[in-house]
């Protein structure tokens, strides 16, 4: 490998280090993250008399849930609506943790690939 080429990789390396330490700073700066679905429901009561059992605009409700899964089952957590911007959150963190792992993996193999060459070619 000519020395052009050594310097070249050995800048990619660097930058790569650089990059992955900059998506480590964002991964720390993350809050509560939980996956899952906000779901919006309006029920029917027991009550058969009821207006509710006369169509579904006249169901009660707005009632809120969070779906997720643990282990394979479905969990469903009712919610308060107070309580709506918390899970909201905590999914938007938990889709930004995932899209970081993706490209911290991405680029780990990417910089994995360059260091292996550079064992390769003895450029440290
Ligand atoms: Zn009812």
């Amino acid at each position: 490998m000519k020395a052009i080429a050594k310097t070249r990789l050995a800048a990619l390396i660097r930058s790569d280090a650089q990059r992955f330490a900059a998506l480590k700073r964002e991964i720390v700066h993350l809050h509560y993250f939980c996956k899952g679905t906000l779901l919006k429901r309006m029920m029917k009561c027991g009550n058969k008399k009821c207006a509710c059992h006369r169509g579904p605009a006249k169901r009660h409700g707005p009632y809120f849930e969070c779906t997720y899964k643990v282990q394979n089952k479905t969990v469903n957590l009712k919610l308060y609506p107070e309580a709506l911007h918390l899970y909201r959150a905590a999914i938007h963190q938990s889709r930004k943790l995932k899209l970081l792992l993706g490209r911290m993996e991405r680029l780990s193999r990417s910089a994995l690939a360059r260091l292996a060459q550079q064992k390769l070619t003895g450029a440290d």
